[in-house]
């Protein structure tokens, strides 16, 4: 029997079956809009190959006031509706099902035509919304009924309504946002009335045997949100009007609780949709940080659902399921939930990928072919650079072998796991060295090599990464002077009062490890009570009444930048804010536009400014080195001068701005080209 049984069992929906649980939620890639539809429709139809019983599209605009963004992509004319025919026709040749998203935005959509229930602004968007009268109201329901006909013209097999993470919807169904007085506000009945009579007219208008998803915001988190028993209402109504299954949303997009970032605890919000369990009969579907199938077996075994919704870890790995009913699943490469590639490229107007995944969204850019000469390669370094060109190479038929220095691989993303938060890092290294193992890789760990070690071979790729920036700090070799990788990796001991100079990505992660005992991210409860996140059923909405109950700091920490601009603002656009309240919620005292004097027994030592003024002295016990970091080119520059040709990637190549994205993502192009 297989490890999965719940997860791969088929599900009937009366008019077709559903050849397993697993649904590929919605993700706005911005594919559409390259309008190059052959990509597009590669992109589903591989990860309908993959195994998934339901794909749902990003989201289509109904019309050109609910885009999410000016010109964003929907059926609007026989030509777009030509387009997506190429989408579902490849993913039905592949034997998968694919349903497309409605999205309107609402006053989500950056656009000052932006139209909601009232004229409320949204935190997140610099456009007030026009309110609607009757007859535009009426115009968005027809807009949204047309884009279901024209998805069914296109051959898609249904249709998903979004009605969660406050778009058009969710804004008539909270007061928060709906402040009208006729029939499309005021009483619940009211403010529910649009989604019911979107979801009976897109019935009425698509006929019985065409999949209905109403998306449904289960917990709101923002003020004044539906309490538990107005969402099972909702759902109630919206099955009597015709849908065939409820999806899950959770949280608005201004919403200041995490969602799916990866210090949320994995499937951290299944029990929300459990409590729907039974109240309603149609199938439910769960979401949220759910990224093994072991966690999405759990979810459904517990009954906490009937379905899963994975968005991102399809982008990570669009074969998840396959591998999973092929009992492979550590070769499943995971989605650390880091928003790096997906998300932040979304939100920034770029194609989305992924971290791990290069060749998410770039299916027909990054070829996987077989090479007709194996050649013996080299590489030099098993940090993430060096292992996605080695797995890559060996996947394709080359004789690769990997040396590293350190006795374990995963290079950096060995400090990465230690933070707290950042745990899903651990999957990653693990994953890692199960791909090249499987790929065949030959591993030669503990094993420093130099120019001789490397004649002979066909290939050679130094992989060697980063070593941290000297600050040039007067006092710098005091005992009290620790770097960050004698704090993560070398586990010093730390004085309780300390300074972390340099706010970067590593000077952030330092802090949060330094200031953080248990890792709320391993303890669902403990994550809820330090959010403030609560049951809906007793706080509306469920945001806890007594607001955020974070653990007391395990030290007191100063983190201080020399740039004179807010600490932070260069981390993930989607996931930056999550680091800074983290770090608030703890009291870190984040200092900007210092420069550094000196460090003495008693502390850090800093003035203000280009004038130096306020001089200050910052009392510590330690100080941490977190000033960024330099290509470790030394083996590099020893081959180039022996005459010997290498690949120079990741750190080694350049260190600014390196990440695991850049470094992945030039490892598997370099090894596609091989
Ligand atoms: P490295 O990971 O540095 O690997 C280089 C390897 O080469 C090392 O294992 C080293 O031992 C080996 N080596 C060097 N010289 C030799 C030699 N002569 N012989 C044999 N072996 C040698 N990035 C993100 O994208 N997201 C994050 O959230 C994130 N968090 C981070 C948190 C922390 C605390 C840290 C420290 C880093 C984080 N990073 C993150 C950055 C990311 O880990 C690095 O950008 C990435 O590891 C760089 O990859 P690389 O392969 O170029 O080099
Ligand atoms: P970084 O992001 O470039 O930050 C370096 C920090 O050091 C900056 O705050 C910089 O600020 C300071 N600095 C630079 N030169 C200095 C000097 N001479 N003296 C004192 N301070 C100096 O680099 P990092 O923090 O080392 O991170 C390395 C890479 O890992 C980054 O590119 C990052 O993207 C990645 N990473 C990502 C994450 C993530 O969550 N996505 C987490 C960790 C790491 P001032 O110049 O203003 O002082
Ligand atoms: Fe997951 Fe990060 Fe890849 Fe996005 S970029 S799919 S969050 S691993």
């Amino acid at each position: 029997m297989s490890s999965y049984p719940n997860l791969l069992a088929p599900l009937d929906l009366g008019f077709t079956t559903l050849k397993n649980r697993v649904l590929m939620g919605s993700m706005h890639t911005n594919l559409e809009e390259t309008g190059d539809w052959n990509r597009v429709a590669e992109f589903y139809a591989t990860r309908a190959r993959g195994g998934v019983a339901l794909m749902v599209t990003g989201g289509m605009a109904p019309n050109r006031e609910g885009g999410v963004f000016p010109g964003a992509a929907g059926l609007f004319t026989e030509q777009d509706i030509a387009n997506h025919r190429m989408i579902t026709d490849r993913v039905h040749d592949a034997g998968g099902k694919i349903a497309m998203q409605i999205l309107h935005a609402g006053r989500y959509a950056y656009s000052p035509d932006c139209v909601g229930p009232s004229a409320v602004k949204s935190p997140i968007s610099p456009f007030a919304p026009k309110e609607l009268d009757e007859e535009g109201i009426e115009k968005q329901i027809a807009d949204i009924v047309t884009a279901a006909v024209r998805a069914r013209e296109a051959g898609y097999d249904g249709v998903e309504v979004m009605g969660s993470e406050g778009y058009f919807i969710n804004q008539f169904i909270v007061s928060h946002t709906n402040k009208r007085e006729d029939r499309w506000g005021g009483s619940y009945e009211n403010r529910i009335r649009l989604p019911i009579e979107i979801v009976r007219r897109v019935r009425e208008a698509v006929g019985p045997d065409f999949i209905l998803i109403y998306r449904l915001s289960m917990i709101d988190l923002i003020p004044n949100g539906s309490t538990h028993d107005e969402v099972v209402q909702l759902a109630q109504e919206v099955e009597k009007a015709g849908a065939t299954i409820i999806n899950t949303g959770i949280g608005w997009h201004e919403a200041r609780i995490p969602t799916i970032a990866t210090s949320v605890p994995r499937a951290a919000f299944a029990w929300v949709t459990k409590k729907l369990m039974g109240k309603v009969g149609i199938p439910v579907i769960t979401s949220n940080r759910i990224n093994t199938p072991e966690v999405a077996e759990d979810v459904l075994e517990t009954g906490c659902a009937d379905m899963v919704s994975m968005a991102r870890p399809f982008l990570a790995d669009p074969d998840f399921v396959n591998k999973a009913a092929a009992g492979q699943g550590h070769l499943i490469a995971p989605c650390i939930a880091c928003n790096q590639a997906c998300l932040d490229h979304t939100f920034q107007g770029k194609v989305s990928t992924c971290l791990v995944n290069p060749r998410a969204c770039y299916e027909t850019e990054i070829p996987s072919d077989k090479v007709a000469t194996a050649k013996t390669v080299a590489v030099v370094g098993a940090g993430p650079a060096g292992l996605s060109a080695a797995i890559t190479a060996a996947e394709r038929g080359h004789d690769v072998t990997v040396f590293d220095a350190a006795d374990q691989l995963g290079g950096q993303l060995n400090m990465a796991k230690q933070v707290p938060g950042k745990e899903e890092f651990y999957g990653l290294v693990d994953w890692f060295a199960a791909a090249a193992d499987a790929a065949g890789v030959t591993l030669a760990l503990g094993k420093h090599v130099w120019v001789e070690d490397l004649k002979g071979f066909d290939e050679v790729i130094v992989a060697t990464g980063v070593t941290p920036r000297d600050p040039e700090i007067p006092g710098q070799d005091g005992a009290n002077v620790l770097s960050y990788i004698d704090v993560l990796a070398q586990k010093a001991e730390v004085g309780d009062r300390v300074a972390v100079i340099g706010a970067g990505g590593i000077g952030f992660d330092v802090s949060e490890y330094l200031v953080t005992g248990e890792s709320p991210t391993e303890s669902l409860p403990d994550w809820m009570r330090e959010w403030g996140v609560s049951d809906p059923a007793e706080d509306r909405s469920g945001l806890a009444e007594t607001g955020p109950q974070p653990d007391a700091a395990e030290r007191s920490v100063t983190l201080l930048q020399r740039k004179a601009e807010k600490p932070g603002k260069r981390l993930g656009k989607t996931t930056g804010w999550i680091h800074r309240a983290a770090l608030m919620m703890k009291g870190v005292d984040m200092r900007a536009g210092v420069n550094y004097e000196s460090i003495t027994a008693e502390g850090l030592h800093v003035s203000y400014g280009d004038a130096r003024e306020k001089p200050e002295l910052i009392e510590c016990d330690t100080v941490v080195l977190c000033a960024g970091q330099v290509s470790n080119r030394a083996l590099a520059d020893a081959l180039e001068a022996e005459g010997i040709t290498a690949h120079v990637i990741g750190g080694a190549d350049v260190a600014a701005e390196l990440d695991a994205k850049r470094a992945i993502n030039q490892g598997v192009r370099l090894a596609a080209e091989l």
